[in-house]
């Protein structure tokens, strides 16, 4: 069973590996993009981990909502509200167990993407986070998150032949093709840093 604390340290986890891939972040979208993706991250989760560390959710949902509220918050790009969305969302499908199991967290991951999708009206294919998230939370529904983090990694990689269909790379039409995604790439380093926490 996974409890608030396991929630707290997947989110300090995502700020690191953040923190540690910002620059890369930031080239993939200045190529199709306006160059802010990983100093969007780097402040959101920063301010996240800063929340967290002050306030202690005793619940997993809880911990989520407040770490999504603080995205939202502190983002301005096109990620904030995106990754709040589906960090609250996922929260508020964990509701207020103290602790919930891996097959309650693929469900409300489920959930949190499909919210990410209806906000932003954007699909599989559309060179999007979208395009990590959705293979993860599909092989988190065997239950395996080592099995999500090597979902979510082939997703992004997938992103690169991919025309852009929705943001800002969307502007540049044909000339999307051929560079990785940075939101997909990010959502992989969340991902990521969930296997992390649970490997323990
Ligand atoms: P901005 O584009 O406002 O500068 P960021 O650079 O922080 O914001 O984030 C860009 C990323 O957000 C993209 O690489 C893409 O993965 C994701 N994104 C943009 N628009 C959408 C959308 N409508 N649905 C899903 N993801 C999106
Ligand atoms: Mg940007
Ligand atoms: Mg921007």
């Amino acid at each position: 069973m996974l409890d608030a604390d396991f929630f707290r340290r997947w989110m300090f986890a995502t700020t690191v590996a953040v923190d540690h891939e910002a620059a890369r972040l930031t080239e993939l979208d200045s190529a199709i993009g306006d160059a802010d993706h990983g100093s969007n991250l780097q402040r959101g989760f920063a301010a996240v981990s800063q929340i967290l560390e002050q306030e202690s959710p005793d619940t997993p949902g809880g911990v989520l909502t407040l770490a999504g509220r603080q995205l939202i918050s502190k983002v301005g790009g096109a990620s904030g509200p995106l990754y709040g969305t589906l960090l609250r969302r996922t929260g508020k499908a964990l509701g207020d167990a103290a602790e919930v199991s891996e097959a309650d967290l693929a469900a409300a991951l489920r959930a949190g993407v499909d919210a990410v999708a209806a906000l932003g009206g954007a699909a599989p294919g559309d060179k999007t986070m979208l395009d990590a998230l959705v293979p993860a939370v599909d092989a988190l529904d065997g239950g395996d998150l080592a099995a999500a983090r090597t979902a979510a990694e082939h997703g992004a990689e997938a992103t690169t032949p991919l025309q852009a269909r929705r943001g800002r790379a969307s502007y540049l039409g044909p000339r999307s093709i051929g560079h990785q995604d940075p939101g997909a790439t990010s959502a992989a380093l969340l991902i990521g840093a969930l296997a992390e926490t649970a490997e323990g």
